[in-house]
Order: structure tokens, then sequence, then C-alpha cells
């Protein structure tokens, strides 16, 4: 038997043997048969089937250096998603893989497989609609961020997970990806589409009060320790189904703003928003720009339920959950505004920024989500429901005469 004390990157046949001899997911290696599934660019995600009983099982396991550029990354990353699969299965059973077995030596999760759920960008991109999404997602973020705040936590437990959840290198991404070069491209990695360069010269590179704007939610990203937050919730994380959602991949998990979630998942519903038009799917917009503003009125009424049934300090009245609830949703939309931008001209773009073609427009439809992220972050603490934000979406498509 191989040892697995040492850290070694797996292959379909040594993942094999990892599953029955160290994960014990199987007595047998006889009927197994294993594949390489994983389509990002930092893990790698074996799908490892029993041929004879159709049972599967999935294999995460993470290297030191990152698979698609081969520059290193912290392998502290690995536990923490364990972890917070663990944590998020427990305050939300069945909305994340249940978590099987851990090697802390080989970096690899052993996980449910939910492959029978479909990829919600990809669902998107084909304008399939989830009436119960927006009901599910707010449920499953408020019910596993809010409880691991110290309004709820111990104080004590809440400062040993900040550490424990210290995420160096996966926030350092965001901060740079996320927070900085789409306003100020200091690592020459921005990739603007050709004919645009102007239009994000002077709308994002020279617009002093939104750079201001945007520095003020980086540095809340980087020091607000509020809650364990996914840290990466975009709509290729999250798996959809008849049956509900099961959200995966919290590798950039750590202890930040719980706005940064509920943004992460309206911002890029508004991208999906924004690739559907054109395509003459009227039931689907139609869902879709009441889903984001669901997202929104819905956070609202769930935090505040839960700070209600939950935090008794008498010094967190009503007037501070009142509070605490509003700031966490004008920082979710200032947070879908860095997440729209980020992916119009960051080197991270989702597949609808590269699907779009020039006969979809790109060039107005990038012009449209830069607009939009602008005016989300500037009046992030203005705005009063998820109705504005939905008008104001549409009033940007209707202002570059967008049909449905
Ligand atoms: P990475 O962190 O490297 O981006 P992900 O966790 O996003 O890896 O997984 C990559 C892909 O592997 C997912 O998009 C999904 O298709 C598949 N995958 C990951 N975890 C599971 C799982 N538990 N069940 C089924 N498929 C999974
Ligand atoms: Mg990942």
């Amino acid at each position: 038997m191989r040892d697995y004390e040492v850290h070694f990157l797996m292959d379909l046949d040594s993942v094999i043997d990892y599953v029955v001899d160290e994960a014990k997911c199987f007595i047998s290696k006889d009927t197994l048969i294993a594949e390489e599934i994983g389509n990002g660019n930092i893990n790698y995600v074996f799908k490892v089937r029993d041929v004879k009983t159709g049972y599967s099982v999935i294999v995460k396991q993470a290297d030191k250096l990152l698979r698609s550029s081969g520059r290193p990354l912290d392998l502290h990353r690995n536990a923490i998603e364990v972890d917070v699969l663990k944590i998020e299965d427990e305050l939300m059973p069945g909305f994340v893989p249940v978590v099987y077995h851990y090697s802390k030596h080989m970096y690899a999760c052993t996980m449910e497989d939910i492959s029978s759920y479909k990829n919600l960008r990809k669902e998107l991109m084909l304008q399939k609609v989830f009436p119960d999404f927006a009901d599910q997602i707010t449920s499953f973020i408020v019910n596993t961020t809010l409880p691991t705040t110290d309004l709820i936590l111990s104080r004590k437990k809440k400062k040993e997970r900040v550490k424990f959840f210290t995420n160096y290198d996966c926030c350092d991404i965001s901060e740079d990806l996320v927070f900085t070069e789409p306003y100020y491209d200091y690592k020459k990695r921005n990739i603007i589409t050709k004919g645009n360069e102007s239009y994000v010269k002077m709308n994002l590179y020279e617009d002093d009060l939104l750079k201001s704007e945007v520095g003020i939610l980086r540095n809340k990203f980087m020091n607000n320790s509020q809650a364990l937050i996914h840290g990466d919730l975009h709509s290729g994380s999250i798996f959809v189904d008849y049956r509900g959602i099961k959200v995966i991949d919290p590798e950039f998990a750590f202890y930040g703003p719980i706005g940064y979630d509920i943004g992460n998942v309206m911002g890029n519903l508004i991208i999906a928003y924004c690739y559907s038009l054109g395509k003459g799917c009227l039931k689907f917009t139609d869902w879709i720009i009441n889903a984001i503003k669901d997202i929104w009125d819905l956070s609202r009424l769930k935090l505040q339920e839960k700070l209600s049934k939950k935090v008794d300090l008498p010094l967190y009245n009503q007037k501070f959950k009142d509070l605490y609830t509003q700031d966490i949703l004008g920082d979710s939309l200032g947070f879908a505004g860095t997440e729209i931008i980020r992916r119009v001209v960051g080197d991270s773009k989702t597949d609808e920024m590269y699907m779009l073609t020039p006969l979809e427009n790109k060039i107005q439809k990038e012009r449209i989500l830069i607009e939009i992220g602008k005016w989300l972050i500037i009046n992030r603490n203005h705005v009063k429901s998820g109705l504005e934000v939905m008008n104001e979406c549409q009033r940007v498509m209707e202002a570059y005469a967008v049909e449905v």
C-alpha cells in the first residue's frame, strides 16, 4: 500500500487506490473507474465510480502550484475548504456536498458526488429559469454566515476561527483581481475588448470618485472580519436542480463581510441577465431580473429575522440590528458592482464574457455592465429596495436600446 503521509499529485490510477485504501469509500478496486472532471484552473477534481453499483465519489486535490500558471499557492486553502464545507453542512444540511474523508497530508477531500445537479452559470446561459433560486440562495447565505459572527458565536471561538480561516493567498488574489487591477492595471493583466480601451480608461482608470469608493470596499473586504463567508460565490460555484441547490468550492473562504457573498451572486446574475438580452427569451429575462430584486429584498428579510431570533444582547437592540442589516445590504451592492466590473475588464472572465461575440454587441454589453457596476458602487448606501436595482438595470439597457 502506498504511503499517504507525504503529498503527491494523484492520477487516474492512484486515485482509485486512494479511495479504497485511504478514504475507505469502496471495498474493492475491481469495478472502479476514474475520470478527471475538474474544469477549474486551480485544483484537480476526480470522479471515481463503481460501474457495478453506480455509486460514485469526488476527490478534490490541491497542489502546491496553481494548475493554470504554475505559480505557488498556499495549501492551507484546502483545509479551509474542507472545514467550511463541514460548517456549512451543519448549518444548512443538504446545501453542500457531504465530506466523507480528508487527508491533510495529501491535501485531498473526498466528498459526495453532486453531478446530478447542473452548473447554474451554464443553465443561465441556456435561459433556464429557477423559480425558487432567490429564496434558496438567500437562506444559504444568511444561515451559513450570520451564525459565524460574534453576535451569535462565542467571541473566543470566533477569534480562533478568524485565525484558522486566514486565507493569505486566495484573499491576495481577490484583493488584486477584484479590487485593484480593474481600476489600476499595475500588473498589466487586464484584458480589454478592442474598441473599449478609451471607454475603460475614462470610466474606470480615470474616475477618482469611483476609485475612492472601490478603495472603501477593498478596505472593507480586507478588514471587516464579520463572518465566515464563501468568498467566491459566483454562479459556477452553485449547482441547481428541481430538488434544490448545492454550493461547492469554498476555497476562498475567510472571515470577511457578508455582503461579499450576496454581492457576488447578484453581480453574476446581472452578467447573466445582460448576456441573455437580444436572445428573445422574455420568460427568462423577466425571471432573472426579479430574482436579482428578490435576492436583495429576501436578504434583508432573512437577516432581520435571524438577528431577531438569535441575538439577545440588549446593546444590540432593534436600531443596531437595522443598521447592521443596512450596512450588509449596502456592501452587497458595492461588491456586486466590483464583481461585474472585474469580470468585464480583468483577466478572470466568466463564460458569458468569452461567449459574447461582436455580433451580440460585445462592446455595447460590456459598457452596459460597467455602467451598472459603477451605479451599484456609487449608490450602494442610498438604495432602499430591490426594485430600485431592477429599475436601474432596465434603465441602462433601455438607454442603450437593447431589446429583450
Ligand atoms: P477549482 O477550485 O479547481 O475551481 P471546483 O471545486 O470549482 O474546482 O470544481 C471544478 C469542477 O469539478 C466543478 O465545476 C464541478 O463540475 C466539478 N465538481 C467539483 N466538486 C464536485 C462535486 N462534489 N460533485 C460533482 N462535481 C464536482
Ligand atoms: Mg476554486
